[in-house]
């Protein structure tokens, strides 16, 4: 029984030019985006990629930000504390001690990897997959940095963190003398720097730049 013709299977340098929608699949060319650009899905509207200008010089600058943020953020005090004259000044990196002394030795554990080793990790790896852009080398780990990399974006949760903190400041505010420290502020603006540079460090381009595809990615 004679089927219909298999047409040719394509080719790897038209299955390069090819994209699919993350939302809902449609298979489409992909268009030329100028910088700036952003390029829609025609049928769902989900946002397939946006070329932006100097997108590894910009990423750079947000990551460094974070990084420098990242110790004030976990070592400097997030509330002065007083009740009935004890006075205590809580960080990031005490609660997890607090928590770990406390007998909830498992709880700290997840606390100390949710909020402060994944995150660092994180720009670390950022860091090194944009260094290995710009300065063209070791673009294989590069490529292997930024796998990892999306393996971990699940696991930090910065903005549970805040959440909880929030919580508690609201809950003891009747309870005690209490005052917000500076590590709040620097814990806020490191979620604020980081939801940016998720933002500006467009995996779309982030991955043509390691595969050499983009030869403008690093301008
Ligand atoms: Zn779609």
């Amino acid at each position: 029984m004679a089927g219909p013709a298999l047409s040719e299977p394509l080719s790897e340098l038209e299955l390069k030019q090819l994209i699919a929608c993350h939302e809902c699949d449609l298979l489409l060319r992909k268009p030329d985006a100028a910088a700036g650009e952003r390029v829609e899905c025609p049928r769902c509207g989900y946002e397939l990629y946006t070329h932006r200008a100097q997108v590894v010089r910009r990423s750079m600058a947000l990551v460094l930000a974070a990084l420098l943020l990242y110790v004030p953020a976990n070592f400097l005090p997030i509330m002065q504390l007083n009740l009935l004259g004890q006075a205590t000044e809580d960080t990031v990196w005490t609660g997890v001690l607090g928590l770990y002394n406390s007998g909830m030795q498992s709880v700290a554990v997840v606390v100390f990897l949710c909020s402060m080793a994944v995150p660092l990790l994180k720009l670390l790896c950022q860091f090194a997959v944009l260094l290995s852009i710009r300065l063209d080398i070791g673009r294989s780990y590069g490529l292997l940095l930024y796998r990892i990399y999306h393996h971990m974006r699940e696991w930090g949760m910065l903005e549970v963190y805040l959440m909880g903190i929030l919580v508690a400041i609201v809950k003891l505010v009747d309870l005690a003398d209490l005052s917000i420290g500076l590590g709040l502020l620097c814990f806020v603006a490191l979620l604020l720097v980081q939801v940016w540079l998720e933002v500006t460090m467009s995996p779309h381009q982030i991955w043509e730049a390691l595969s050499g595809e983009d030869a403008h990615a690093g301008d």
